[in-house]
Formats: C-alpha cells, sequence, structure tokens
C-alpha cells in the first residue's frame, strides 16, 4: 500500500507501519510491520522469557516493576510529548493519563503477591481432614490489543497486571498510536534487559487477529465493540480467554440537590477531555426540570472558552482518526434534522482535523448521537422529570461502562442503579485512576475487568489444591466405605444441612 494518504492515517510503505500526527501529518514513526510467522516467533520468545520471569517469583517482579515506574515517572514529560506528537493529544491530558498509568504499574507490583500469592482458605466440616490451598498462576503469555485514544493507561492497564501476575506480554498497539507502544516496551527493556519478558508486534488488524491465533495463553483486549467481536471469534478457534473493553455511552445524571457549577465543569471536561475521544467520555447528560436550563447556560458558559487548535497547548486537539470526523458530522446533522438544537457549536464545529465544542438539547432519545458512540467533543442535554427517569434513559442503551451523578441524597443509590461496571459521584472519570478498583464494562461494553484485585485475578489461572491432613472419620470417595459408613454420612448430612437455617 502507498499512494494516496490520508493525512493523519497510518498507512503501510515497504513492509513498515508509518503512523503521523493527526494535526499536522508529520511522520511520528515507522517500524517493520510483523506477518503472521513473526507474531508466532515472538510469541515463542516470550514463552521462553516466562520461565525466567515467573522464576523470579513476586518479589524479584516487584523490584523490577517498581523501577520502571520509576523510570516512567522521570520520563513522563518526554512521553506526554511523544503522545501528543503522535496523537494530537494536548500535553496536558497526556500527562494525567501518564499519571494514572504509572499508579497502576506500582500498585500492580506492590499487591501481586497478596492477591495472587498461595494461601490457605478455610475449610468445612465435610472433608475438614484435608487442608485447601489457593493461588493464581500465570498463563503465560499474555497478548494485549490496544487503542489509540488512550495509548498509555489503556494497555498499561493490562499490562502491568500481567505482568505482575507473572505472565510475559506481547502487544499488539493500535496503528495510529505504534510510537508510544515502542516507547514502553523500550523503557521496560531498559530495566528488564536479561530476557523479551515485553514485546510489541506492529501493523493492521490483521496483526491483533494473528496475535489471537499465536497460541498465547489469553487475550486483553481493548478497541471497539465491533473489533471486539472478531477477536471473540478467533480466539473462540482455539479456546484462548478472553478480557473485553470495549465502547462505551457514558451518561451523567444532574440531580436537583447537585452543585450545579461543578457538574457543569465536570460535564464539559468528562465529555471534552482528549476531544471526546474516551471510552469513559460523557457523551450525554440528564438534568432534571428544577436545574436543568441553569445547568446547560453554565455548561455553554464553560464550553465555548475552551481553546481547540493544535500544538500541545490548546484545550481540545485534532481528532486522531479522519474517519471519526465523519461520524462526529452524521451525530451532529442527525441530532438536528431530527428535532435537536445545538445551543453552543454545531455542523459548522467539524473543521478537520478539529471538532469545536458542541452542545445538543432536545436530541431524541432514538438518534445516533444518544446511541452510538460520537467519540467527538461534543455533549447531548436532556430535560428529565426525575432522577428515576434520569436512570431509565441512561440505562437504555447497549453500552455500559461508566457514568457520573452530581447530587447529594440520592446520588449513591442513583449510581448503584446504573448499568455499568463503575460509577462516579460528583465527579467524572476518576475510577479510571483508582488502582484498588476494577475496571470494566457490561453489555457492548465488554466484559472482564482490569485494575484492583479483579484485574490481578484475569492475568491468573486459580489453582485449587487440597491436601490430606488426617484420616476421613466418614470415608466417601473410596470404595473402600462400607454400607455403615454411608448411612452415617446420611446422617451426618441431615444433621449438618437438614435445617432450613
Ligand atoms: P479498534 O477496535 O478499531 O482497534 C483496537 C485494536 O484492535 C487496534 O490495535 C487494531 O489494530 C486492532 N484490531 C483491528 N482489527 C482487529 C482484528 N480483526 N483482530 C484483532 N485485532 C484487531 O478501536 P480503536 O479505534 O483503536 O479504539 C477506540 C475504541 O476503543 C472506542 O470504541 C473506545 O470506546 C474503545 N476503548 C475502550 C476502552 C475500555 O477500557 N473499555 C478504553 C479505550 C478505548
Amino acid at each position: 500500500m502507498t499512494a494516496v494518504h490520508t493525512p493523519g492515517a497510518p498507512w503501510i510503505e515497504d513492509g513498515e507501519l508509518v503512523s503521523t500526527n493527526p494535526a499536522t501529518g508529520a511522520e511520528a514513526g515507522r517500524f517493520p510491520v510483523a506477518s503472521p510467522d513473526d507474531v508466532v516467533s515472538t510469541v515463542e520468545r516470550a514463552r521462553e522469557a516466562g520461565r525466567w520471569w515467573a522464576g523470579l517469583g513476586f518479589a524479584g517482579r516487584k523490584e523490577r516493576l517498581l523501577r520502571w515506574r520509576a523510570l516512567l515517572a522521570q520520563q513522563i514529560t518526554e512521553l506526554a510529548d511523544l503522545v501528543n506528537s503522535e496523537s494530537g493529544k494536548p500535553v496536558a491530558e497526556a500527562i494525567v493519563e501518564a499519571v494514572a498509568a504509572i499508579d497502576h504499574v506500582d500498585w500492580s507490583a506492590r499487591n501481586a503477591r497478596r492477591v495472587l500469592g498461595p494461601r490457605r482458605v478455610r475449610t468445612r466440616l465435610v472433608l475438614a481432614e484435608f487442608s485447601a490451598h489457593l493461588e493464581y498462576q500465570p498463563f503465560g503469555v499474555v497478548g494485549v490489543i490496544g487503542p489509540w485514544n488512550y495509548p498509555v493507561v489503556t494497555p498499561l492497564g493490562s499490562i502491568a497486571y500481567a505482568l505482575a501476575a507473572g505472565n510475559t506480554v506481547v502487544y499488539k498497539p493500535s496503528e495510529y498510536t505504534p510510537a508510544v507502544g515502542q516507547w514502553l516496551v523500550d523503557s521496560f527493556a531498559r530495566v528488564v534487559p536479561e530476557h523479551p519478558v515485553f514485546q510489541i508486534v506492529h501493523g493492521l488488524g490483521d496483526v491483533g487477529a494473528a496475535l489471537c491465533r499465536s497460541g498465547v495463553g489469553k487475550v486483553a483486549f481493548t478497541g471497539s465493540s465491533a473489533t471486539a467481536r472478531k477477536v471473540m471469534a478467533a480466539c473462540a478457534e482455539t479456546l484462548t480467554p478472553v478480557l473485553m473493553e470495549a465502547g462505551g455511552k457514558d451518561a451523567m445524571i444532574v440531580d436537583s440537590d447537585a452543585d450545579l457549577d461543578k457538574a457543569a465543569e465536570a460535564a464539559v471536561w468528562g465529555g471534552l477531555t482528549n476531544a471526546g475521544q474516551t471510552c469513559i467520555g460523557i457523551e450525554r447528560v440528564y438534568a432534571v426540570e428544577p436545574v436543568y436550563d441553569a445547568f446547560v447556560a453554565k455548561v455553554v458558559e464553560r464550553a465555548e472558552k475552551l481553546t481547540v487548535g493544535p500544538g500541545g497547548g490548546a484545550d481540545i486537539g485534532p481528532i486522531t482518526m479522519p474517519a471519526q470526523l465523519d461520524i462526529i458530522r452524521r451525530h451532529i446533522d442527525d441530532a438536528l434534522a431530527r428535532g435537536g438544537r445545538a445551543v453552543l457549536g454545531g455542523p459548522e464545529s467539524v473543521q478537520p482535523p478539529y471538532v469545536k465544542p458542541t452542545i445538543l438539547v432536545d436530541v431524541p432519545e432514538d438518534s445516533a448521537a444518544v446511541r452510538e458512540e460520537t467519540f467527538g467533543p461534543t455533549l447531548t442535554i436532556r430535560r428529565v422529570r426525575d432522577a428515576d427517569e434520569a436512570v431509565e434513559l441512561a440505562n437504555a442503551v447497549s453500552y455500559g461502562l461508566g457514568g457520573s451523578v452530581f447530587g447529594r441524597r440520592r446520588a449513591v443509590a442513583i449510581a448503584r442503579r446504573l448499568r455499568s461496571g463503575m460509577s462516579a459521584i460528583n465527579s467524572t472519570l476518576t475510577f479510571v485512576g483508582m488502582s484498588t478498583l476494577p475496571f470494566g464494562g457490561v453489555g457492548n461494553s465488554g466484559f472482564g475487568r482490569i485494575h484492583g484485585d479483579d484485574g490481578l485475578r484475569e492475568f491468573g489461572r486459580a489453582k485449587a489444591i487440597t491436601r490430606r491432613r488426617g484420616p476421613s472419620l466418614l470415608p466417601a470417595q473410596t470404595f473402600e466405605r462400607t454400607p455403615k459408613d454411608v448411612d452415617r454420612i446420611v446422617k451426618v448430612v441431615k444433621l449438618l444441612y437438614g435445617r432450613t437455617r
């Protein structure tokens, strides 16, 4: 593939993947594309390295992962500049992203032994003559497939946890951000030079598909719901387990006792950060009748002040994937054609490669802007009767990733009722940086969890061991038992379980 290139989109030239800055079109990186055989041999090297890595134990891995965390922290501005030059993300936003990622490396390294290490678990009266032991053993090689929109925290949310659990990793970054992926791999190799514990394969979707079929022990995928289905289908061929972190259409609910200034500030950041290209970005807001007008005014007042443009310093940078501009335009046009109003921006906001903040109201609930992932700096805001109606509408889409509630009295109850994996009360997106909490979705947003204890367990196979510690008083699991033994077993079971309480 050569000849005509869409500015900002990657292309392949002479066997190399070329990534570009979406704002300027400047080349950001050039990397050899992996063939299916390359993918298999990379996984094979990872498997060998895995014996050494797993053999280091939790303490040895922790020590190395903490050294990596220190290097990432020391070089955070270099990393943020690279994210900016390859994806267009403003530098400050890239730093915020990297901070969350660094905390995940730290937390997973420090907690892997507690969550996954060997331990005794309690036994029951039945089989009391045995002790019970549990540990989580690594899969071997974990294949990680990542998106471009958060090219640091998204892959590291899987990679750090997989490594801490004792796996080696082969990473296929998005074709839009290969240079950031390569930087992460190179920085790890500086602190762990001995073996290829964390490797990368570059290319388009077919390289991701090859990784699914390469014999890895598990695939951790983050990307769109459409690709998630293809990844699952490929992994189904070999019963390779998968973790699916897919798209979202997150809602914010503003209740009558909310602090409206804080709610508006959070809606604008949660909806428009990274130009709206955020899986857990707020795309829809439901504000209750008594506060609706004031809330909309406060959102517009803040959103219209945001700066849009090139360079690392603007509030809103370019749309990274040129093809997304058509989707954003379609959602705005459709919303307006169907009776919606733009209280800020509108069709003229789409000025490739930028989209200016656009706030839409009165948009029908069955329109694309409300039901599909827009992935642009747009928000729909709808007036609702009360919090019950807000929850009903928020839950009426196929996605269920995160969400936000502003309010006091009913906020916790509303947050619990949102059909999503995470909810933030009186803030937005906070949960992604909370390393102690699991992260993941329901429905079209996927399944499985990264981060927190659950995120560590996602990268280990439960291994259960029982050990005899004395003779059996009621021998059951043997042909040596007598009819008398069986009678006694029946008596005991009635004694233990025959009551209703
Ligand atoms: P995408 O699905 O287009 O691509 C994701 C990755 O999959 C890329 O590396 C791509 O090369 C690879 N891929 C494409 N086809 C493949 C195939 N057939 N087999 C294997 N791999 C294949 O997604 P994207 O545009 O890079 O990312 C944006 C999407 O990711 C949005 O939907 C966003 O909501 C979602 N996302 C989700 C989370 C989350 O944690 N749930 C986080 C960030 C982004």
